[in-house]
C-alpha cells in the first residue's frame, strides 16, 4: 500500500445489477474506506419517513430517479460525518452531471478530488436475471443471490448468522427494465465526462465476484488506498 496525502475518493459507475454494492463493501473490508450508497440513504429516509424520503418513495419504485437536490443534500449530509475521513467509494452517486458537479463542489470545499472514477461493464440483459434474485441479511446487509451467491446454510447469513432477509421493492422484472433505461439516458454520460478529467477506470465486470474485487482492489492501491 502507498502512502497516500488525500484519502482517496472512489466512485462506482454501472447500471443497477452491475455489483456496485456488493464491490463497495468488500473495498470497505479491505482498505478502510467508507461505502455512501444513496440508495442504501434514501431507502433509510423513506424507511424512517422524512420529508426526503416522503418525496423520493414513489420515484423509487417507479425507477426513476429522485431529484438532484434531494440526493446532493443527503449525500453531503452523509459526508459530513468524521468516518469519512479516511477516504469513501461512492456507489450510486453521482448518478447525473448536475450531481457531478455538484460532488466536485463538496470535495473542494474539503481539499479532495476524485481519484478513480471506476466503470462496471456489464450486460443489460443479465441484470434483470441478476437483480430478480437478490436480498439480503436484515440485520448486517450482507447481499446474497437465489443462484448466484447463496449462504453456506440455507436461511443462515454467513457473516452475522441472522435469519432474517429482505428483498428491495424496486427489484422486480419490471421495475428493473426502467432503471436500466434511466441509468443509460441520465448517468451513463457521465462515463465520458469522468474519461475527459483522466481519472475513469473501465473494469469488466460479467465474471465472478472475487475476480472483480481483485482486480478493483488494483485500482484502489493505485489510488493510495
Ligand atoms: P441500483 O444501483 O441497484 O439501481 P440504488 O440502491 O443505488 O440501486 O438506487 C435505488 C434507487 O434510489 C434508484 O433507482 C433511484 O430512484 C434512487 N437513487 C439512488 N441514488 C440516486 C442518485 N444519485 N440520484 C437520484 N436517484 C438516486
Ligand atoms: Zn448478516
Amino acid at each position: 500500500m502507498s502512502a497516500a496525502k488525500k484519502p482517496p475518493v472512489l466512485i462506482l459507475l454501472g447500471p443497477p445489477g452491475a455489483g456496485k454494492g456488493t464491490q463497495a463493501r468488500m473495498l470497505e473490508e479491505k482498505f478502510g474506506l467508507v461505502q455512501l450508497s444513496t440508495g442504501d440513504l434514501l431507502r433509510g429516509a423513506v424507511a424512517a419517513g422524512t420529508e426526503a424520503g416522503k418525496a423520493a418513495k414513489a420515484v423509487m419504485e417507479a425507477g426513476q430517479l429522485v431529484s438532484d437536490d434531494i440526493v446532493v443534500a443527503v449525500l453531503k449530509d452523509r459526508l459530513a460525518d468524521g468516518d469519512t475521513q479516511h477516504g469513501v467509494i461512492l456507489d450510486g452517486f453521482p448518478r447525473t452531471t448536475a450531481q457531478a458537479e455538484a460532488l466536485d463542489g463538496m470535495l473542494a470545499a474539503r481539499g479532495q478530488k476524485i481519484n478513480a472514477a471506476i466503470s462496471l461493464e456489464v450486460e443489460d440483459e443479465a441484470m434483470v436475471e441478476r437483480i430478480s434474485g437478490r436480498y439480503t441479511c436484515a440485520a448486517c446487509g450482507e447481499g446474497y443471490h437465489d443462484s448466484f451467491k447463496k449462504p453456506a446454510v440455507a436461511g443462515v447469513c454467513d457473516k452475522c448468522g441472522g435469519t432474517e432477509f429482505e428483498r428491495r421493492a424496486d427489484d422486480t422484472a419490471e421495475t428493473v427494465r426502467s432503471r436500466l433505461e434511466t441509468y443509460h439516458e441520465q448517468t451513463a454520460p457521465l462515463i465520458a465526462f469522468y474519461a475527459g478529467r483522466g481519472v475513469l477506470k473501465e473494469v469488466e465486470a460479467m465474471g465472478g465476484i472475487a475476480e472483480i474485487a481483485a482486480r478493483l482492489a488494483g485500482i484502489a492501491e493505485q489510488a493510495g488506498a
